[in-house]
């Protein structure tokens, strides 16, 4: 018996050990970026002591958080009670405190105007040129009701659009975050990086649609990859999620503002040259916005997932979601 219990001690221990470690819990609402409805790009995160998430995109909603409950991605979560909702909208309007919105195209926004009818008050943060479009194509009365408090006719004021400078860290309210934007070129159209910070001064980083710096004819990338190497050398950044669209061989003209394996691969090197001595060896990253293929036999996700495990000379820990899935650094 005394054995059995000291057993379990170290069991118990075991686990704080690795709970301790673990910064932020993930959860895929949305993997691609685009063709199929029901599951575009969308992340919730939060910091492992926090019980709120913050969403990064809006693609899907709800159909994540189906998916994530029937794969008990929110059992860790000490869920709010509340008996007139059920476990799908106690997630959506109690447990999601806001969105961070990279960019307005509708992958990475739909799921959000489709479930605004259900609700609650909350902010949305992006930067201002995608605020501006958010008030005046969709919540303009004419696309869909007005749920903001800026913009076009009456404001029913369910979320404030919280327009963010770039480079500035701004507190995520009813959460322990912090978020910073960083603009990204996503076809010469602007779209956006946050990064997000705990109160460990540890960081992770959500890239919304980006194109490589060579074809955007920008640096955007560069310098987020400057930013993101100090905090790799200071061991501080502990993930992020960052686009492939296409497969190798798409040619640059046909990118559109994404990326390829290729393309993320030479994206990554810049980023090792910024990191310090040991280089960006474990450095854990999720590819998302994987763009499906209606053709035969062609399976985009594999495709893309064999061509970054050959090209990874690097060392970096490849993470591929499913919707629904969960995942801590
Ligand atoms: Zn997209
Ligand atoms: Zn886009």
């Amino acid at each position: 018996m005394k054995k059995y219990f000291a057993c379990l001690v170290f069991f118990f221990h075991c686990l704080m050990a690795t709970a301790a470690q673990h910064d932020f819990s993930i959860v895929a609402l949305g993997v691609n970026g685009g063709v199929i409805d029901g599951n575009l790009n969308a992340y919730l995160i939060r910091d492992t002591h926090d019980q709120n998430y913050l969403s990064l995109d809006a693609g899907s909603l709800l159909p994540g958080i189906i998916k994530g409950i029937e794969k008990n991605s929110f059992n860790s979560l000490s869920v709010m009670p509340d008996n007139t909702l059920d476990a799908a909208g106690v997630i959506l309007q109690h447990h999601i405190k806001g969105y961070f919105i990279s960019h307005a195209h509708l992958d990475h926004i739909a799921g959000l105007i489709i479930s605004s009818t259900d609700d609650k008050k909350k902010p949305i943060y992006a930067l201002p040129s995608v605020i501006d479009i958010i008030t005046t194509h969709y919540f303009n009365w004419k696309a869909w009701p007005n749920f903001t408090d800026k913009g076009h006719g009456f404001r029913l004021s369910q979320y404030s659009l919280q327009a963010l400078e770039s480079n500035k860290f701004y507190p995520v309210a009813e959460t322990s975050l912090s978020i910073q934007l960083w603009p990204l070129s996503h076809d010469h159209y602007e779209s956006s990086m946050a990064l997000l910070r705990n109160n460990q001064d540890h960081y992770f980083a959500y890239f919304g649609d980006t194109g490589p710096d060579l074809i955007e004819k920008a640096n955007n990338l560069e310098t987020i990859w400057k930013m993101l190497g100090k905090k790799i050398a200071q061991g501080k950044l502990k993930g992020m999620i960052i686009e492939v669209s296409y497969p190798n061989g798409t040619p640059d003209k046909q990118l559109y503002g994404h990326l390829t394996p290729d393309w993320l691969i030479t994206e990554l090197k810049v980023l090792e040259k910024y990191s310090g001595d040991a280089g960006i060896k474990n450095l854990n990253i999720i590819i998302s916005h994987i763009k499906p293929s209606l053709h035969k036999g062609i399976d985009r996700r594999h495709q893309i997932m064999q061509q970054l495990t050959q090209a990874n000379t690097m060392g970096v820990n490849f993470h591929f979601l499913e919707q629904g899935q969960q995942i801590t650094f």
